[in-house]
């Protein structure tokens, strides 16, 4: 079965149609890639699914649940985190208390029970800082953990917003363009990871990503969105040889 079911997705902003009866099934353990021209609305399906987005039809199944009828905030407690395709980390804070952002929202601590510093909620504000720091330790920034995000390089901001998305140890990571702006061997350093999220930790990934070397390498499936419409979808090795894809990427 499959963990994610977008079926029929339509979004509408005044009058553009960012998504148009847009389908696609995520397989349970795959990676799957989402490309397309700028502007085609793969940030906005990626808004849909965490729930940014209201759609004007269609539906989400997150295994096997209508995604659509549940609150926003409910989202990251079923197990689905993201990035952004800027970078969104608070540049002041450190490392650390970014990627503890990434799971405050699912912890069962109160906020009087924090302000108190009762010891339920001290043992789960030990319990968060362990976990965070184990997810800097996947990302290869565990020594950088007390460090200002600004003045960490380019390259490694991307690795945080990583971990933050790793923190809660989502079932589906949404990744929204993790190579963009990175030099070859961040870039590189950022592929591997992925590969291992999927061998080691079994994470299903939806990949948003212009580099098309990095989809073709990753993902086990591909869907093509052009002006909100799915054109292509398949195993990446067809998906590229589509006429219909040459034309979108090199027609204009
Ligand atoms: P992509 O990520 O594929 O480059 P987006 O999903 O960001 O594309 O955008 C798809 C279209 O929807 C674009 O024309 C964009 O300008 C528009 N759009 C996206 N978000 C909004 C919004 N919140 N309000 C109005 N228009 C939006
Ligand atoms: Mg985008």
């Amino acid at each position: 079965m499959s963990l994610l079911a977008v079926e029929g997705i339509t979004v509408r902003f005044g009058g553009l149609v960012a998504l148009s009866d847009v389908s696609l099934t995520v397989a349970e353990g795959t990676i799957h890639g989402l490309i397309g021209p700028n502007g085609a609305g793969k940030s906005t399906l990626f808004n849909v699914v965490s729930r940014f987005v209201q759609p004007a039809a269609g539906q989400v199944l997150f295994d096997g649940r209508e995604l659509l009828r549940l609150p926003p905030h409910a989202v990251g407690g079923l197990g689905i985190a993201r990035t952004f395709q800027n970078v969104l980390l608070c540049q002041r804070l450190t490392v650390l208390d970014n990627v503890l952002t990434g799971l405050h929202r699912s912890l069962p601590v109160s906020f009087w029970g924090a302000a108190l510093r009762l010891p339920a909620a001290m043992r789960a504000e030990e319990h968060a800082r362990a976990r965070a720091l184990e997810a800097l330790e996947w990302v290869g920034l565990r020594p950088w953990a007390h460090r200002r995000v600004s003045e960490l390089p380019f390259g490694a901001q991307k690795r945080v917003e990583l971990a933050r998305a790793l923190v809660s140890r989502p079932r589906l990571l949404l990744l929204d363009e993790p190579a963009a702006g990175l030099a070859e061997g961040d870039r590189r350093q950022m592929a591997a990871l992925i590969a291992r999220l999927q061998r080691e930790l079994g994470t299903t990934v939806v990949m948003v990503e212009h580099d098309l070397g990095l989809v073709m390498d990753l993902c086990q499936e591909v869907t093509v969105l052009d002006f909100g419409r799915v054109i292509a979808q398949g195993p990446p090795a067809a998906v590229r040889r589509d006429p219909t894809v040459i034309a979108a990427y090199i027609g204009r």
